[in-house]
């Protein structure tokens, strides 16, 4: 298995907390966490900022009709 860089481990946290990486780099993280105290630090850290952007932001305070608007924007 390939090592993660501290770059490359931070660049995924959110994906991590999103439970969006599949099983090699889920892996590849964890190993690293194990190893390095500086990213263990900064991912309970981004724990907490993730959950405070969840908490303030719920999706039901989105406008009803953005999806639509973001369609439209994207069609031009
Ligand atoms: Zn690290």
């Amino acid at each position: 298995m390939k090592r993660l860089t501290c770059e490359q481990a931070v660049q995924q946290f959110f994906a991590y907390l999103d439970r969006a990486l599949s099983a090699e780099p889920l892996e590849a993280l964890e190993a690293h966490m194990e190893a390095c105290l500086d990213c263990c630090d900064k991912l309970r850290f981004s724990r907490q900022l993730d959950s405070f952007v969840k908490t303030r932001l719920p999706e039901a305070t989105l406008p009803a009709d953005l999806d639509a608007r973001i369609r439209k924007a994207l069609r031009g």
